[in-house]
């Protein structure tokens, strides 16, 4: 197959299932000829990941679970066994406590606001230490982060918390892996249906304001994010680094809501 990323491969993390916003993107490369490895967290989860890994050529799917540095170390051995080198890692993953996200921020409790942060935030900087040791010939390392970083959006609460340190994690790993040709960028999404989306309270409600106010009229789908990550972490970007690039129909250049909301 030709395309723009024949004869690159990267790692996956954080396909749950078709809906997943790291699927969109998995798509988006395998049409263009990357070879992928996947990630998956528990055997449930992996027994969706295996038959989607399949549909894209790959048999290379591989347990981890970020909570525990044991499973990341393994995976990353493994890959470094399998493929001696990376190009390319995608880190499509969060969690935080569906309880914490609903109510005042101000509730969230210690424990929670640790996970939160080892899980969808910190985990990115444990990854690309590891991803940058086998990108012997440069590379580039993408994460996806939300607009609830920068604003406050009801009921994102800690995550917005977590995803406002993972941008800054992605410009200070720019400024430490860029001298070695590797780039580390984000793509911050607007509202898509996913498991870890349903996990936010309101978010329908949330869901169809965007729908309703972003430039666009609509939110993104997982093929428009694919598209996006595709330019980001193939050679078409490769002036591009420590960029934190919106896929959200242009929501967040808004300030009001539009006049057809406002006067309806
Ligand atoms: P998803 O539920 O499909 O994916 C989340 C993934 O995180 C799952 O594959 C899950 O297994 C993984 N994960 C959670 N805890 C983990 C752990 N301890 N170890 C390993 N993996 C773990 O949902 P998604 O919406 O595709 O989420 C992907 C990323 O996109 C997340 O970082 C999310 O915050 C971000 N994002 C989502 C939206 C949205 O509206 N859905 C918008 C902007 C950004």
């Amino acid at each position: 197959m030709n395309g723009i990323m024949q004869g690159k491969r990267g790692l996956i993390m954080g396909v749950a299932n078709n809906h997943s916003i790291a699927w969109g993107i998995s798509k988006a490369l395998a049409a263009q000829g990357a070879q992928l490895a996947f990630t998956y967290q528990g055997e449930a989860l992996g027994k969706r990941v295996k038959p989607l890994a399949a549909e894209l050529g790959s048999d290379f799917i591989v347990p981890c679970d970020v909570e525990d540095i044991a499973s990341v170390d393994a995976l990353f051995e493994t890959v470094g066994e399998r493929w001696g080198s990376l190009d390319f890692v995608v880190h499509a993953i969060g969690f935080s406590d569906k309880n914490e996200l609903k109510g005042l921020y101000a509730d969230t409790t210690r424990e929670n606001f640790s996970r939160t942060m080892v899980i969808s935030c910190f985990s990115f900087t444990e990854i690309a230490k590891r991803a940058a040791a086998l990108m012997t010939d440069g590379g580039s390392i993408l994460t996806l982060t939300y607009n609830g970083s920068q604003r406050v959006i009801p009921n994102y609460n800690v995550m917005g918390v977590a995803k406002a340190a993972l941008e800054a994690s992605v410009r200070y790993l720019a400024a430490d892996y860029g001298p070695k040709g590797i780039r580390v960028n984000a793509i911050s999404a607007g509202p898509v249906r996913t498991l870890a989306g349903a996990g936010i309270s309101d978010a329908r409600a949330i869901f169809s304001w965007n729908q309703k106010n972003a430039p666009l009229r609509r939110t993104p789908d997982i093929d428009d994010i694919g598209g996006s990550a595709l330019y980001l972490l193939s050679d078409m970007s490769r002036g591009v680094t420590g960029e934190c690039h919106y896929v959200d129909g242009g929501f967040n250049i808004t300030s009001i809501p539009t006049l057809e909301v406002l006067y309806n």
